[in-house]
Parts: C-alpha cells; structure tokens; sequence
C-alpha cells in the first residue's frame, strides 16, 4: 500500500471501548470504576443502542417462581446452541448469571416484581427445569422492556463513574501493530466531519449484531456489522458466521420484534385451520421450544399452505385469552407494537407475524474473558491478540453456538462485559505504556475514505446495499440448498466488489450521512461474505442452519467451528471445547422438544 502520511489528531486513552450498549457499557464501567481513563465510542447517543429495544429478559436461575438451578441453565444452552457451544464458557455464564442479575438490581435496574417483593420471572423458549421435564420461569423482566430499564441504569451508572462518551463517534479501523498487537482505532466525528486516532492500552469491541445485512429485520438500522467488518480488514477470522436467529414472531410486512414473552405468558401460535400447530412439533414444549425449531414449524405451516392472510404467508400470535389486565401490565408494548404495526388490538385480535431475522451467533472469537483469540496464519493454533477484546453480539466466546436461546443475550452481555472489565482492570495498564502507533497505522482508513470524498463515478450505497440485503434473505433464509447458498456466494461476491466502487455524491463535511452509509456498506459487506461463504460450506443441518440437501446433524465432520478470512475469502476450522469447567461434558443427543 502507498504510504499515505497522517496529520490525523491523536488522543490517548487507557481503554477505548467501540459501542455503548450493554456490553460495551457493563465493561467500561467496571473500568471506570476502578479509575482507568476509558473513552466509549457510539455511532448514536448510548442509551439509542440496540440493548434498548430488547423486550423479554434477561436469563438467570434464581428460582424466584419455580424451582432452578444454573445446571439445569447450562444443559438448556448447551442443548439449545445444538451442541456447537463450548461448555466451558456455558457453565462460566450460566453460574455468574445469578451474581450479575442482582448486581444489576442493585444499581438500581427497575424488574417487575412479585407480591414477596422477588424479581418477576417468565418462562422462554427452550428454558426448562429438570432437563427438558417442562418449562421454567427464568427470565427476569421489566415488563417487555428489559433492555430500556437495563440500558438506562447502566447509562447512568457510567455518567455517575465519570466515564467519558463520543458520542455520534463513528470508529473505522483498527490499528495493529508489527507485532500484530491492537493499538488502537481511527474514527470520524459525524457532526464536524474530523477524523481523530484514539490510541488505548485496550481495545473493546461491543460495536453489536448486523441484521441490517437481511432485508427483513427486528434490528435497528445502526446494525451494520461494523465490528466484524473491521476486524475482518485487520485480519481477525470471524467465527460461525453461517449461524442466524430467525425469531418466530416478527410483525409480518414490518418486521418489528413481538417478543417471545408473549408466548411466555401464554399466548400461542394458530396456522389458518386455528389449529396450534406447535403441539405437533414440540410436544412438551409446544410454542415454547427454541426459536429455530418454531420458526422453521412455521415455514412448514406456510410452504404447506397452511398460512394465514389473503397471500397465505404469515401465522397467526393470539394473546387476547390472557386477559386485557396482564396484557396492559407484563405486553404494554406489545400492544402499542400490534396496534401501530399490524393495525390490530391484541386484547382482542390476534397478531400476523413471520420469521424475521434477529440475531447473529456468531462473530469476533475470544475466550472467557473476551480477549479476542485468533490464529496468525489460518491452519494455526489460536492466539490471544494483545490489547483487543470483543464482548456481546459482535463477539463468538461461543456460548449460543447454532442457536441462541432467548434471554441469553443480554446475560452474555453482562456477564462478559463485566469479565472483560474485571481482565482489564487486573492487567494493571496504569503501569504500562501506550505502545508506538506504526507509522502506517492510520493509511488504510485514509486511503478508503480519501476514495470516497474523490469518487466521480460509480455505484450508490442504497442500491448496492439493498441487492445485499435482498440477496442474503433470498439465498439464505430459514431454509437453505446447496444450490441456494452456491448462487448466494457468487452474488454476494458480485455486490462485494460493487461495494468497492462507490460514489459519493455528497462531498460536505458535516453530518455526511452519506459517507457514513457508505462506510456502514463497506462493513456489511464483509459480514454479508461471512455469513455467505460460512453457510455455503457447512454441509449438515445444525441449530439455525437448516439445510434441505443435508437435513441431519454430522457430529463426526461438523462439531467444529467456522473461521472465516477476508483475506482469500476462505475458510478454516476449530474444535468446539465440549469439556465444562467443573461438571460432566453433555454428551450431544438428538433434540426433542
Ligand atoms: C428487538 C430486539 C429485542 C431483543 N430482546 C432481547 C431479550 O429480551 N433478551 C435478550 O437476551 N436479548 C434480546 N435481544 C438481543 C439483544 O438485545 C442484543 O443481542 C444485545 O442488546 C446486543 O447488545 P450489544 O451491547 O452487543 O450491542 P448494541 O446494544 O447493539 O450496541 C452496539 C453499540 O455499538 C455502537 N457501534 C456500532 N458500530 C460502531 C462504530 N463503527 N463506531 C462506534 N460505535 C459503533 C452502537 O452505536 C451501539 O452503541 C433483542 C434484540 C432485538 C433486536
């Protein structure tokens, strides 16, 4: 590369943290708490983060309204991730998940309550007692906005810990140096349109999930896979990208979230015969299974003509036998959701709603402690990579694995990103120095912006970024084919390579939502191929990756996890860890619900 040199200010941090929702706020305040200099950066103001919009809860045994124990937590998430999990981390975040919930109430986070004055607790899917006997009431919840309350308390933990925030701060790439170490990253200031490097001892990605690479979405528009992009630029592989929640019950035609809790409730799932189809399929756990196992019963119902409305393409989410009362208290928004998105009052009409893309499984792999671990060479052994941690959505510890059990994420978010915290603090940065910013560091994002703000022909964003978009949800929906995923490969990389041919008409400085789009594609496209490339190759069908041509699980060639390069668009593999810390490995069975 052409060494472009850099006048680019520099600030310097102890921590800089990539993202300001739970993850990246649960870990720098435990930084700032224990008096680091930490800078969180955030493409919007924190407490707009996606974290905010989850509805149902957060998952911890405590055994407030049925009988619990974390083992049972960990066989469920073990049994749920369709044994791609790694058991260590599993048993790691399902024993710290009681600690972490009361921590959080003790910060003052505002859980729904029972009448002894214990946190309100509600079943979810794939949540059982005694080991699949029957479902459990595990997930804590501030009526269906548990992310909000959860959001807002850790905002004002951090204001309160003099944590310093960038906000409407857009981080663009990572610095590595020589050795490989994480230095730091750049980042461009939306309102003035400046660039900056923020160099830190520590490096934490909580940038999120990227379920703006679907078409059909409950993911905020901010969720452009930001962090894998980057990582995948610096050379970090990025693990099971081919694993993507479909959750059963999006709006139809909106794609807006209605929780799972509502099936926690209660409320059941009706194909056009009003028959509640889940109790084929689920026997004992009925509409309360995983989401992979009920959002692919629901695409039989419909492929099978069994679908409700006049194109027979959505089923049908009744709640109004609860009861006008627990739907105003425990679904408040759910209803405001049905009656703005469907045009339907739950308490008296059932809600249209399809599989709608939700979460990714996969992303920048770490260990326990969120260190981001990764080999040198693909092939390699896995390494830690000095002064980068990756925590929440856009971070593989693995514990979700194939498939992610609801309530999981924001636990995974708090107990990592308070792990992370705790990593850093004991690694005694205070006492180390900045390492040197190479003096190519800053090259690669000049170079890709300097493109752009030159550009004089090409391709436009939106319509590059939609074929993406409309690409992944045709190639690589709730059921895949190899022929499906082979043309999804050369289509997506088609688009990839448009992607790198953009042209931007809008040159200003301030507020160029243009050039932040634009940088948003060149980071969804990476995630985009991820995903793509990772799918294409797993030929078995595993947790969310249904595939028609190979219907059955292959623990002999597949029990292993995806990594996938940018560099070479190629692939390579490692072991799942399926040795616990201190129980029994559960052994992979069949899954029955
Ligand atoms: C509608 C909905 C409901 C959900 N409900 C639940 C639930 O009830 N229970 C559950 O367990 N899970 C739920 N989930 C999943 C869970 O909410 C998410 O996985 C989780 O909130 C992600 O948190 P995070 O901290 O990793 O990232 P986010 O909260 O998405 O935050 C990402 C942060 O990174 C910043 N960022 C991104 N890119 C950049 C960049 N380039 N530069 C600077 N900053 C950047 C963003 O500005 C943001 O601050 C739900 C998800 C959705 C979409």
């Amino acid at each position: 590369m052409t060494a472009v040199k850099t006048s680019l200010p520099r600030r310097k941090f102890d921590a800089v943290i990539v993202g300001a929702g739970g993850a990246g706020m649960r870990c720098s305040l435990q930084l700032a708490e224990a008096g680091l200099n930490v800078a969180v950066l955030s493409k919007v103001f924190p407490t707009r983060s996606h974290t905010v919009a989850a509805q149902g809860g957060i998952g911890a045994s405590l055994g407030n309204m049925s009988d619990d124990s974390w083992y049972w937590h960990m066989f469920d998430t073990v049994k749920g991730s369709d044994y791609l999990g790694d058991q260590d981390a599993i048993e790691f975040m399902c024993r710290e998940a009681p600690k972490v919930v009361y921590e959080l109430e003790h910060f003052g986070m505002p859980f729904d309550r029972n009448p002894d004055g214990t946190i309100y607790q509600r079943p979810f899917g794939g949540h059982t007692a005694n080991f699949g006997e029957k479902p459990v009431q595990r997930a804590c919840a501030a009526a269906d906005r548990t992310g909000h309350a959860l959001l807002h308390t850790l905002y004002q933990r951090n204001v309160r810990a003099r944590t310093q925030f960038f906000v409407e701060w857009m981080a663009l790439d990572i610095i590595r140096d020589a050795d490989g170490d994480v230095v730091g990253v750049t980042a461009l200031e939306m309102e003035t349109g400046e660039m900056m490097v923020l160099e830190a001892k520590t490096t934490v990605f909580a940038t999120g999930g990227a379920g703006r690479i679907w078409d059909a979405s409950t993911n905020a528009f901010i969720n452009t896979g930001d962090g894998m992009g980057m990582a995948a630029r610096a050379g970090i592989p990025l693990e099971d990208m081919e694993f993507w929640q479909f959750h059963p019950t999006g709006v139809a035609g909106a794609g807006v979230l209605v929780t799972e809790g509502v099936r926690g409730e209660g409320g059941i799932l009706l194909n056009s015969e009003g028959e509640r189809f889940m109790e084929r399929y689920a026997p004992t756990l009925k509409d309360l299974a995983p989401r992979d196992f009920v959002s692919r019963s629901m695409d039989q119902e419909i492929k099978e003509g069994r679908g409700c409305g006049p194109n027979k393409d959505y089923v049908l989410l009744k709640l109004d036998h609860l009861g006008a009362d627990t739907i105003m208290k425990r679904l408040p928004s759910i209803r405001e959701i049905a009656i703005k998105f469907a045009n339907v009052d739950p308490i008296k009409e059932p809600i249209p709603v399809v599989p709608t893309i939700h979460y990714q499984m996969g992303g920048i792999p770490t260990n326990v402690y969120g260190q981001v671990v990764a080999p040198k060479v693909p092939g390699g052994a896995s390494e830690i990579v000095n002064g980068m941690y990756a925590i929440g959505e856009c971070a593989c510890v693995s514990v979700h694995g194939a498939n992610r059990l609801g309530t999981n994420s924001l636990l995974d978010l708090i107990v990592f990103g308070r792990a992370a915290g705790n990593h850093i603090v004991n690694s005694n940065l205070k006492a180390r120095n900045h390492k040197d910013l190479p003096a190519d560091g800053t090259d690669l994002t000049m170079a890709r912006v300097d493109k752009l703000m030159t550009s004089t022909s090409g391709e436009n964003v939106r319509v590059v970024a939609d074929a993406i978009r409309k690409g992944m949800q045709y190639h690589c929906g709730v059921f895949r084919t190899t022929e499906l995923m082979e043309a999804g490969v050369t289509k997506i990389n088609d688009l990839a390579k448009q992607a790198e041919h953009i042209h931007l008409k809008d040159k200003s400085k301030v507020f160029n939502t243009a050039l932040v789009e634009a940088l948003e594609l060149a980071n969804l496209q990476e995630t985009a191929k991820a995903t793509m490339v990772s799918a294409a190759a797993r030929e078995e069908s595993r947790g969310a990756h249904a595939h028609r041509d190979f219907p059955e699980r292959d623990d002999d060639k597949w029990m292993r996890h995806s990594l996938w390069y940018s560099e070479g668009n190629r692939l390579d593999y490692k072991p799942v860890n399926l040795k616990p810390l201190t129980v029994e490995t559960f052994q992979p069975k069949k899954r029955t619900f």
